[in-house]
């Protein structure tokens, strides 16, 4: 085993297409997932395998992750066979959607070991993360951000929102809801029209040529909804965390969230249907079984 520029730990749908940037950018890297498929695909592309979590700790002084949960973050962060148990690691940039109450703790927790945590979600899904065009949402120490910059312009637009561990996280959250709002009423709006005679693929132009026009109807509805493959590659599970971290957030800071607790209710109807694996597109279905009709062009 070789000191590699950086270390990347869950290299799942987003983590390995960002490794995979880095390796392309000629930095060398050691990657860790639970997934040994996932592991040795990435050692295929030319990183070096760990075996553990402090293992890929002991081999860069830099690390990013891109974990599902916050509890997963939090015990590969502090857990046994952990990253704060690692002799060499100096920082970690977590790309991982885990809310700021979590983000803090972990912080915390590294701190007490001497380690920097920053926050570094993402926005821009698997296509951004494949072609370096994400938003990556960082906070924590300045310097230590600029440090780390050429490695996070790999992923993309990288913007230093704040100083405080889970500032990044509440940017990122206060994006997703927004995405997620987008889908379920584009997904309304448009099987309303749907029942009215109207064709799905034509509502889609109309609205992207007036002020309709959001994510969903530019990118979702086109890429995996009207060709009916419900594979746009964020899952439900993931997309029903992320909504109630960020529902909870604005309870703990006294802000309202009515129409988000809407959102967040029908990505919860969507796990219960479609299950948490389902990708997010799935709430389609769900409009579509309620109203009794298919998201689909006539022509
Ligand atoms: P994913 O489930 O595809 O990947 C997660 C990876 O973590 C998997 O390879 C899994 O094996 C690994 N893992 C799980 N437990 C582990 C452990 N204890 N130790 C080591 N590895 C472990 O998820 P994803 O879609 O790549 O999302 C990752 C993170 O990025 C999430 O926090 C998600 O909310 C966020 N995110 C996802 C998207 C998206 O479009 N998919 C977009 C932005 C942000």
């Amino acid at each position: 085993m070789n000191v590699t520029d950086y270390a990347f730990i869950g290299i799942g749908r987003m983590g390995a297409n960002m490794a995979k940037r880095l390796l392309d950018g000629g930095f060398s890297l050691t990657v860790y997932d639970a997934s040994r498929r996932a592991v040795d695909e990435l050692v295929a592309h030319g990183a070096q395998g760990a075996a553990s979590a402090v293992e890929a700790a002991d081999y860069a002084e830099t690390l990013f992750l891109s974990l599902p949960t916050p509890e997963i973050v939090h015990a590969v962060a502090l857990g046994p066979k952990g990253i704060a148990e690692g002799s060499r690691v100096k920082q970690v940039f977590d790309c991982s959607t885990i809310g700021p109450e979590m983000a803090r703790s972990v912080a915390a927790g590294l701190a007490e070991r001497g380690i920097a945590y920053l926050d570094a979600p993402v926005s821009g899904g698997v296509g951004g993360a494949k072609n370096g065009t994400l938003a990556v949402m960082v906070s924590g120490p300045r310097e230590v951000y600029e440090r780390a910059k050429p490695a996070l312009e790999r992923f993309g637009k990288v913007f230093h929102v704040g100083t405080e561990p889970g500032q990044g996280q509440v940017m990122k959250l206060a994006n997703n809801m927004l995405s997620a709002a987008a889908l379920v009423l584009s997904s309304e709006a448009i099987a309303l029209g749907v029942k009215a005679g109207l064709d799905a693929a034509q509502m889609v132009d109309v609205i992207n040529a007036g002020t309709g026009r959001n994510s969903a109807t530019q990118d979702k509805f086109p890429r995996s909804v009207l060709p009916r493959t419900f594979d746009f590659g964020f899952a439900t599970g993931l997309c029903y965390k992320d909504l109630k971290l960020c529902v909870q957030a604005a309870e703990n800071l006294g802000v309202p969230m009515i129409a988000g607790s809407a959102v967040l209710q029908m990505f919860g109807v969507t796990q219960a249907r479609f299950g948490a694996d389902s990708d997010f597109t799935s709430i389609a279905r769900v409009v579509e079984e309620w109203a009794g009709v298919e998201i689909k062009s006539q022509a």
